[in-house]
């Protein structure tokens, strides 16, 4: 029996429009409407920003508080996880809506550039965030940019900053951090598997190298991420029409590799969560 393979869809994110893709959800009625599609699709794990009305990031947590509770109602079981990204917010604002206890919350480990900035996680502030996700009972996600940030990672889960199993996301393709490299990809995985057995991982590739990186996740026995926030089109030509057609798209991968979309009860097990959210 192989692995089930998660599928995260990351819904929003904090840059693309409606004016790239007019079916990137918006609002939290768009959002919890397209998760739920994306969910029946075959996604077992949600990543959300939020947005203002005009689009614009926010950080608000009355907002993520209503997103978590249309999804919980939509989405039995579904594994919610919110970004404390960058672009939403400064310093601990990124944090503001961890008490509301999503199952997740997104960890960067280090800093990195971004396509048009510096992706700022000072060693404060990551210690900052763990210790909130810690202490309300989320669990990380760790996104690693780079190879450090996979080590700072494995440090945090040995001396108990990161509580429980961890889970690392390798994220590919960000303009200014790590391209898409099969020979880093694989020696990622090398090393998470070196330093953490008993580590699970996710692959997310940004951009056209969206379905390349899912690709060699499946391969690997690893989980994969798809979505508008990384992707908005099908392919060259063609828009993707809802975050659900790329879950498809993805479910149809895993197929072709053996391997079938885990259940939310699966994922769930897999990444050692309760049972129930
Ligand atoms: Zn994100």
């Amino acid at each position: 029996m192989t692995t089930p393979c998660i599928i995260t869809v990351a819904i929003t994110g904090s840059l693309p429009t409606k004016a790239n893709n007019p079916a990137v959800p918006i609002t939290v009625a768009e959002q919890v409407e397209s998760t739920q599609a994306a969910f029946e699709a075959g996604a077992s794990l949600v990543h959300a920003h939020v947005r203002n009305d005009d689009g614009t990031p926010t950080s608000d947590p009355d907002r993520f508080g209503r997103l978590l509770e249309g999804i919980r109602k939509h989405c039995p079981g579904m594994i919610v996880q919110f970004s404390t990204g960058g672009r939403s917010g400064a310093g601990e604002e990124r944090g503001g809506m961890i008490p509301l206890k999503p199952d997740m919350a997104s960890l960067a480990t280090g800093s990195c550039n971004f396509p048009t900035r510096v992706y700022e996680n000072s060693p404060q502030l990551v210690d900052w965030l763990a210790d909130r996700m810690r202490t309300h009972g989320v669990k990380p996600e760790v996104e690693a940019f780079d190879l450090s940030m996979i080590f700072k990672a494995v440090e945090m889960a040995q001396d108990g900053r990161i509580a429980g199993r961890l889970h690392v996301q390798f994220v590919m393709g960000v303009k200014n951090a790590m391209p898409v490299d099969r020979d880093v990809f694989a020696f990622y995985v090398r090393t998470l598997e070196r330093l953490a057995p008993d580590a699970t991982w996710t692959g997310a590739g940004v951009g056209r190298h969206q379905d390349t990186l899912q690709r060699w996740a499946l391969d690997h026995g690893g989980h994969l991420r798809t979505g508008l926030e990384d992707n908005v089109r099908l392919d060259r030509h063609t828009l993707a029409p809802s975050n659900a057609a790329l879950v498809e798209r993805a479910a149809a991968l895993c197929a072709e590799y053996g391997r079938h979309p885990a259940s939310a009860a699966e994922a769930r097990a897999l990444l050692s969560l309760p049972a129930t959210a």
